[in-house]
């Protein structure tokens, strides 16, 4: 099966950048500030937030940062001011964006979504075993003394990536044939308390980032 991010390209749209804004990498703040030929505290205060009351910490303001500053126009296309000292977060792209989630609308994705299905209609029946649920299995690896695994998986479009590929897992990753038994007997006995656990995780952890990006602060160094 063909990977999904062969298939991937950059549509510089700049929907990411906008609805994402800029990522707070502390690694990079340094190498940006010096390509931008500001101080550090400068480069806080004019793109990430401003400094708390005590002086002890920064503090992040989502609205210097989202759509991100460096945004530039070029023609009908976009382009990064600090392409070459960008934060992590923005190398990820798209991968950051998730496919389309974070508010993203990625053009570039849905490219890549399509002419990947279309190609799946053309793949081999052994291929097309992945666009259901199916087994992957990885034999022992004698030089590196790896495996066996066996993967239970889901579809032909994913958002893990094993061995170069890309799926979206069902299970956790099993070892032995026992591990393999459980992990279906436990999908089929629990999906829908997994399906409510997963949905009050989710509600849980959204609220709690929400609160976390009203009030986080960065200690200062
Ligand atoms: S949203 Fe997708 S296509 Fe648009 S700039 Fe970001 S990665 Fe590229
Ligand atoms: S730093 Fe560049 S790549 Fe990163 S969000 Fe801003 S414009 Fe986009």
């Amino acid at each position: 099966m063909s990977g999904l991010w062969e298939y991937f390209e950059c549509q510089r749209c700049g929907k990411c950048c906008e609805a994402i804004g800029l990522p707070w990498d502390p690694a990079r703040t340094e190498e940006i500030a010096s390509f931008l030929n500001i101080s550090v505290e400068e480069l806080m205060e004019r793109y990430y937030g401003r400094l708390s009351p005590d002086g002890e910490a920064w503090e992040l303001e989502d609205h210097k940062r989202t759509p991100c500053p460096f945004l530039r126009s070029e023609g009908d296309k976009k382009a990064c001011a600090i392409y070459p000292v960008r934060p992590e977060g923005c190398r990820l792209y798209p991968f950051e964006t998730d496919f389309g989630r974070q508010g993203v609308d990625c053009p570039g994705a849905d490219i890549a979504f399509e002419k990947s299905s279309q190609n799946d209609q053309t793949t081999s029946d052994e291929d097309k075993s992945f666009t259901r649920v199916g087994l992957l299995k990885l034999p022992f690896d004698e030089e590196y003394l790896a495996g066996p695994i066996a993967f239970v998986v889901l579809g032909g479009h994913s958002i893990k990536s094993i061995e170069g590929e890309e799926y979206r897992c069902l299970s956790a990753e099993c070892r032995t044939y026992e591990e393999l038994e459980f992990q279906i007997r436990f999908l089929r006995d629990n999906l829908d308390q997994i399906a409510e656990e997963g949905k009050k995780f989710f509600q849980k952890e959204f609220e709690r980032r929400e609160k976390w990006r009203e009030g986080r602060r960065i200690k200062k160094e």
